[in-house]
């Protein structure tokens, strides 16, 4: 790493000085697990998934499931690099509070990160929306392959897709599970475009916030409301923020800024575990 750099870095550690900090991750933290980051310079644009269509489509659900099938089955590759990993180092050495995540991938979590507050939910998660009970994805696609034998088979290589999606042709026949204990609707426990934080998450971390002496940003735009209400707490509170991020974010400009460092979220994390000895 460039001595400019390596100064940054310098002055990064010097803000854990004051006590543990409250850090906000967004794609750019799993970039490196080989997960793109839409948001991201030179990334195509996307159709989200659409989940008022979700819920009351069968077509939409079944293409859904039979998407998530083949998806699964394709991104078993995807693992915690060592920019989660140094998160959770820093957590274990009580450096920082904990990590809010604007991610659904589980990374953090499966890094060893104890406290994750996941503001938009867990994509391995899947939930009943009328009962409640919450299940694997893994759990719920055995269902699924035993619902529709042969089915996973036959669609295998089928064209991949954000998001754990795959591009399955035919999609007509197949039967999507529903909730055992209720047969209600099963679904993703994310939160999708047009649908808001529950408060309880939001509440987390904004406690996360209070208990700072800074914030962290890293590896996010902030071009997500959520991570923005929580940058204005930090600013409420008081206390200062630092950003790591590729490219341009919405609070460059903020005078709460107190430090900037253009670079990739596992590098500099990495550098910054050392720092910190
Ligand atoms: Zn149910």
């Amino acid at each position: 790493m460039e001595a400019v750099q390596a100064d940054r870095i310098e002055a990064l550690a010097v803000l854990f000085g004051n006590g543990p900090v409250a850090v906000l991750t967004g794609a750019g933290i799993s970039t490196d697990s080989g997960i793109p980051d839409y948001r991201g310079a030179g990334t195509p644009p996307r159709t989200p998934m659409n989940i008022s269509q979700f819920m009351h489509d069968e077509a939409y659900r079944r293409r859904f499931w039979a998407g998530a099938r083949i998806g699964f089955l394709r991104s078993t590759g995807v693992a915690p690099n060592a920019g989660h990993r140094a998160l959770a180092a820093l957590e274990e050495a009580s450096r920082i509070e904990g990590v809010i995540t604007q991610n659904v991938d589980d990374l953090h979590r499966r890094s060893g990160s104890r406290t994750v507050v996941e503001l938009h939910g867990n994509g391995s998660v899947i939930r009943c929306v009328t009962c409640g009970h919450r299940w694997s994805r893994e759990e719920v696609l055995d269902r699924f392959d035993d619902l529709n034998p042969g089915f996973a088979a036959r669609n295998a290589n089928a064209e991949i897709a954000p998001d754990g999606d795959a591009r399955v042709r035919s999609t007509g026949g197949v039967t999507v599970p529903a909730c055992p204990v209720c047969g209600g609707i099963l679904r993703p426990d994310v939160v999708y475009f047009g649908e808001t934080v529950p408060p309880a998450v939001f509440e987390a971390g904004e406690s996360l916030v209070r208990e700072a002496s800074a914030l962290l940003l890293t590896g996010t735009s902030l071009a997500v409301n959520t991570g923005m209400r929580l940058v204005h707490r930090a600013e409420r509170i008081g206390i200062p923020l630092a950003v790591i991020n590729r490219g341009p974010t919405a609070v460059d400009a903020r005078g709460s800024v107190r430090l900037r460092i253009e670079g990739g979220a596992t590098e500099t994390l990495t550098a910054l575990v050392e720092a910190l000895g």
